[in-house]
């Protein structure tokens, strides 16, 4: 026997449909790049959005073909969200600070056939246009003088349209995550996990929205689907603020100007802004709601903010989850507690959201799994509707025999649900909420004529959350300064990546299977202090 309910399968595009219709004047505001700023509303956004329908029909854009973003926060970013899926394509947003390569490598991968940009950008299309074969139309977000204006496509049309028929399995989304070693992996979202997904974003203790929340989301589209806001905020009917700088000032301002009462973004951000607000003796914005993701949001950071008045929502996922996993909030004894053990309970990780299941195993045998006593770490599996279960296009699961995504991360969990992170198995460094690959330093490293082995771990750092720090075996009679080193990487690796120190070691600790022991090194050197 089926259950006697109606047919509702689960739609992305249902989102915009009832914001549009139950908030459609709720404004959606943006501050450009150039400095102007605008207001448009929900039913704004969605009326575009068909008309972005109509302009990628007329091109011949439908089902499952891959219409790519390279774009910072703003409106025109969002209506593209709902214009890709409309017509049952599938929204691929790319971030702008990858490498030449690995821009390379995902466009090519992702067969992507429409890319729509942001003028400042320009730069990165003139270098990779030729290596992106796949690309049949740009347009340009913010300018005519190299592409099709945004505005120009799809000024001709009237939005008179309707989104495509689709199947809640039916893909909607595809995100790479370089988190991992080897090239960047795709991410394939479908409506249903996404619509699911934004739902859980609506629970109470996940961002806290109220019929008047304005939301100013820091954390950009192209990063982990802006922590799935662009859905969730459509089923809240949030106001949203968006800025497509993210200089402190502006934020600062837009908040204040705007009633901002949530923000979201990495560590990174809100140590920016608490640095203008102390260099300027501007007041620390008033929120409702900080949510700090990404990587550990420090103690000091969640209590000036806590202090401020804000609920600090420490939160933790990946783009394998949607990204969301767990959210810190107060707990029902919350008031017993004194401020320094709020403090201590926020900077963990928080409680899973309804809809995911966490569980820690033993890290040599995943089926062991490992009490929830606060004590024993192990490598932390999720599973849930919005976990991954395979990397886009390829050809074997992502989960274990027994179907839990193993996310990379070593932690803790706490008898009431909270997981502390401890440690990360995989081999990538983040930095400012973006990933350096330990490996692919390690391997230019070596490269070195006097270098035999070279291991790169994060070191904390109050600016970046983690920077890279290589330690270096010399070999036999051989010599080299760390200068040197750097200089030698200096054309091997983007900028960033590379280390802020190079220290010389006598020996590297390796594993029983002989690879580098980074949780050993790490051990050796807990101590270690960065020069700031
Ligand atoms: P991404 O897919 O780029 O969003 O990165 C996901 C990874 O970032 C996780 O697997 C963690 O290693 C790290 N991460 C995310 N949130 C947190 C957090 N709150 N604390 C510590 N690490 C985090």
């Amino acid at each position: 026997m089926l259950g006697a309910m109606q047919d509702w399968d689960l739609l992305v595009t249902h989102l915009i449909d009832h914001a549009a219709r139950e908030h459609g004047t709720r404004e959606i505001v943006t501050y450009w790049a150039d400095g102007q700023q605008t207001r448009t509303n929900w039913a704004g956004i969605r009326c575009d959005a068909l008309k972005m329908t109509q302009a990628l029909r007329a091109a011949g854009v439908g089902k499952e073909d891959r219409v790519a973003t390279l774009a910072m926060n703003h409106s025109r970013h969002l209506v593209s969200w709902y214009g890709a899926v409309g017509v049952g394509g599938i929204l691929h947003t790319i971030n702008p600070r990858l490498f030449d390569d690995q821009l390379e490598y995902i466009v090519n991968h992702a067969e992507d056939k429409v890319l729509l940009y942001d003028a400042a950008f320009q730069p990165i299309i003139d270098k990779m246009k030729a290596l992106w074969p796949s690309v049949e139309l740009y347009i340009c977000y913010d300018s005519g003088e190299h592409a099709t204006s945004f505005e120009d496509w799809i000024a001709g049309y009237d939005g008179n349209a309707q989104w495509a028929e689709v199947g809640e399995r039916d893909p909607c989304m595809l995100c790479y995550t370089s988190g991992t070693t080897g090239n960047p992996k795709g991410v394939l979202y479908e409506h249903r996990s996404t619509l699911l997904h934004a739902i859980s974003g609506l629970q109470p203790h996940a961002f806290d929205f109220r019929p008047n929340s304005v939301m100013l989301p820091v954390v950009p589209m192209f990063h982990a689907a802006s922590w799935g806001l662009p859905w969730a905020g459509a089923a809240a009917g949030l106001k949203f603020v968006y800025s497509a700088v993210n200089d402190p000032m502006v934020l600062c301002d837009l908040m204040a100007d705007e009633g901002v009462t949530h923000s979201a973004g990495v560590p990174t951000v809100w140590l920016g802004i608490f640095q203008y607000c102390d260099a300027t003796g501007t007041a620390l914005p008033k929120l409702d709601v900080a949510t700090i993701g990404g990587s550990a949001a420090p103690k000091f950071m969640i209590e000036r903010l806590m202090k401020n008045g804000a609920r600090v929502a420490h939160a933790w996922g990946m783009t394998e989850t949607s990204p969301i996993g767990t959210v810190g909030a107060p707990t029902h004894d919350w008031a017993d507690k004194s401020f320094d053990e709020q403090v201590a309970i926020v900077a963990m990780q928080g409680r899973p959201v309804f809809g995911v299941e966490l569980r820690t195993v033993d890290l040599d045998d995943f089926t062991k799994e490992l009490p929830r006593d606060g004590k024993t770490s192990g490598a932390l599996q999720i599973r849930g509707p919005w976990v991954i279960k395979r990397y886009f296009k390829a050809d074997q699961d992502a989960t274990t025999a027994d179907g839990w995504f193993d996310t990379g991360d070593v932690g803790v969990i706490h008898p009431d649900g909270t997981l502390q992170l401890t440690d990360r198995t995989k081999d990538v460094i983040k930095s400012g909420g973006e990933w350096i690959s330990s490996v692919e330093l390690e391997n230019a490293a070596v490269g070195h004529p006097a270098v035999a082995e070279a291991a790169a771990i994060g070191m904390p750092h109050p600016k970046w959350d983690e920077r890279p720090v290589l330690f270096v075996v010399k070999k036999d009679g051989a010599d080299c300064s760390a200068a040197e080193v750097i200089e030698y990487l200096s054309d091997k690796v983007a900028k960033w990546w590379l280390p802020d120190a190079v220290e010389f070691v006598d020996d590297i600790p390796h594993t029983a299977t002989g690879k580098i022991s980074k949780k050993d090194l790490r051990d050796r050197f807990s101590d270690y202090k960065l020069a700031e």
